[in-house]
């Protein structure tokens, strides 16, 4: 099929995308396009203006700011999956970025995409979840830092208003924690069928966790009784098994939604059995 007809032009600027927003009630951002325009040309989507921020360059980037790494929200996941500064102080974002699709959607897509199309499927959210990170979105008044925890609001829903633009994602630095991104997809470049992400504190053991996981709900999700297992003493097993505890995952063509639960609790094990040897 062929998108309906759109309105289409260029944003020069982060201010200029801003006020192109303003202009119409049915507008929408265009950055990498791997999600909005698969989703219009299947009229799943149908905006009738599109703003194109795609060659804001100047949002892309990667780079430390003290305790904390910031991320442009244009940063293309290929860029982000081979960036030094993640690799040495928050391998699972690069990491998970390599797992994204295949070559030609890393080259596309951004990390911005990922996150502001909230799409319960994708890996990042997950990622940025699991790190407590913060979203910085630009809007008329200003710039305001969205918490991971409440940005994610329902299926392909965040808590960006019409008119902001997602401007930079922040981390704060792994240093001695272990990480995991444990990815079941039926293909290699498929979405993931379930994925979690973990980081954990504890020397060779697991004091503390934080668990997130991928395609288990409306959107992505702590796996909140498994982490307080393990703040409680739990081995990892018992922790694992109260990994779909609360979740209601999809039933689809890839899976049931019983063997999600299944494949959250196999996957929550081996992530943390991955963590603590990273
Ligand atoms: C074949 C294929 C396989 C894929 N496999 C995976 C996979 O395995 N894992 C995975 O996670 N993803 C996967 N994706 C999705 C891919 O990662 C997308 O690139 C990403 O989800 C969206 O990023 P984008 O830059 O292309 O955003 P776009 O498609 O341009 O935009 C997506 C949505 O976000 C909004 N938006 C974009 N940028 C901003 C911004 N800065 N501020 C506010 N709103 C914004 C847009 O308005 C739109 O609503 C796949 C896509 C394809 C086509």
């Amino acid at each position: 099929m062929i998108p309906a007809a759109f309105d289409y032009e260029v944003a020069e600027s982060v201010d200029h995308a801003i006020e192109l927003l303003g202009s119409n009630e049915d507008a929408k951002l265009l950055a990498g396009g791997h999600s909005l325009l698969p989703a219009m040309r299947l009229r799943l989507a149908r905006p009738a203006f599109l703003v194109d921020v795609g060659r804001l360059r100047d949002l892309s980037y990667v780079q430390e700011e003290g305790d904390w790494i910031a991320i442009g929200a244009l940063t293309r996941h290929a860029d982000v999956a081979v960036s030094p500064v993640l690799r040495e102080h928050c391998a699972i974002v690069s990491h998970t970025a390599g797992q994204v699709g295949d070559p030609q959607v890393r080259h596309r897509g951004t990390i911005g995409g990922s996150l502001a199309h909230g799409d319960p499927a994708s890996d990042l959210p997950s990622v940025i979840l699991a790190l407590h990170g913060e979203l910085v979105a630009r809007g008329p008044s200003g710039d305001r830092a969205i918490p991971a925890r409440e940005f994610f609001t329902g299926v392909f829903q965040t808590a960006l208003e019409p008119n902001e633009v997602l401007v930079e994602i922040r981390v704060s630095k792994l240093g001695a924690a272990g990480w995991s991104y444990t990815k079941m997809s039926r293909r290699a470049q498929d979405y993931a069928t379930v994925a979690v992400a973990a980081v954990v504190h504890g020397n060779g053991t697991v004091e503390r966790a934080s668990v997130a996981l991928t395609n288990m709900g409306a959107t992505s999700l702590h796996a909140t009784a498994a982490e307080e297992a393990l703040v409680g003493g739990a081995s990892i097993a018992d922790a694992a098994a109260l990994a779909a505890e609360g979740t209601e995952p999809p039933t689809d063509h890839a899976a049931s939604s019983d063997f999600r639960k299944h494949l959250a609790r196999v996957l929550t094990r081996r992530a943390l059995e991955e963590a603590t040897n990273h």
